[in-house]
């Protein structure tokens, strides 16, 4: 699965010059236009990376770097910070709210997809791991096998997907839609309900400790449940 970014920034030709050089660089790539747009779309779907613009209509980048730090499903999001400020205290205040990175305008395409890759694997080693472990679980992407305990697992290529994603991303909860997103696709109409049928299998097929994926009830909308892998 490749990298999801997303990229806030209200300069139209800068938003298309980053588009197409980290599309190149084989990410998934969104961008948006306005600070509270891009607040609304990191409740529903959390990328990889943000890549995001300090000065920003609607809602500056700085308070949507707080408000994402402030919430568990964001806490430990990797964010980029793009400003035309140079100034030292600015680029304190930057790194104070919360960004990992800060690159200043003009800056050049090579060295901020250098950032975006250095960030990524900083974030998550697991992303370009061969084999992914967790405890006694060995899944080797390169044979599509999995493992417990070295007895081989037989999982459907739905739950090999699902078990792929949480352990690249141990520790992080998502919701029933992010995991559709991440992991069935943005273009696949499909219920909600059937994560859960995948899940379950997961569950029973490997006989995972069930308890290592934890479902606990998000805060809203009620119905809603996030699900993950304890780290
Ligand atoms: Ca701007």
């Amino acid at each position: 699965m490749s990298a999801r970014i997303l990229v806030v920034e209200d300069e139209e030709a800068l938003t298309t010059l980053l588009r197409y050089n980290l599309d190149a660089e084989g990410y998934d790539v969104e961008t948006v236009g306005r600070g509270d747009d891009a607040d609304t779309r990191l409740k529903e779907r959390v990328p990889d990376l943000i890549v995001l613009d300090w000065m920003l209509p609607g809602l500056s980048g700085i308070e949507l770097c707080r408000r994402l730090r402030a919430r568990p499903e964001t806490r430990s999001l990797p964010i980029i910070m793009l400003t035309a400020r140079g100034e030292e205290s600015e680029r304190v205040r930057g790194l104070a709210t919360g960004a990992d990175d800060y690159i200043v305008k003009p800056f050049s395409v090579p060295e901020l997809l250098a950032r975006v890759k250095g960030l990524l694997r900083r974030a998550s080693p697991e992303r370009l791991a061969t084999v992914l472990t967790y405890g006694d679980i060995e899944l080797d992407r390169e044979k599509r096998r999995v493992a417990r305990s070295g007895r081989p697992i037989d999982l459907g290529p739905t739950e090999y997907r699902l078990l792929e994603f949480f352990l690249e991303h141990p520790g992080r909860v998502c919701s029933r839609e992010q995991l559709l997103d991440s992991v069935w696709g943005r273009d696949i109409y499909i219920d909600e309900r059937t994560v859960d049928v995948h899940i379950g299998r997961l569950r029973n097929c490997s006989t995972l400790a069930v308890s290592r994926i934890q479902s606990a009830p998000c805060a809203a909308p009620a119905t809603r449940w996030m699900t993950g892998l304890r780290k």
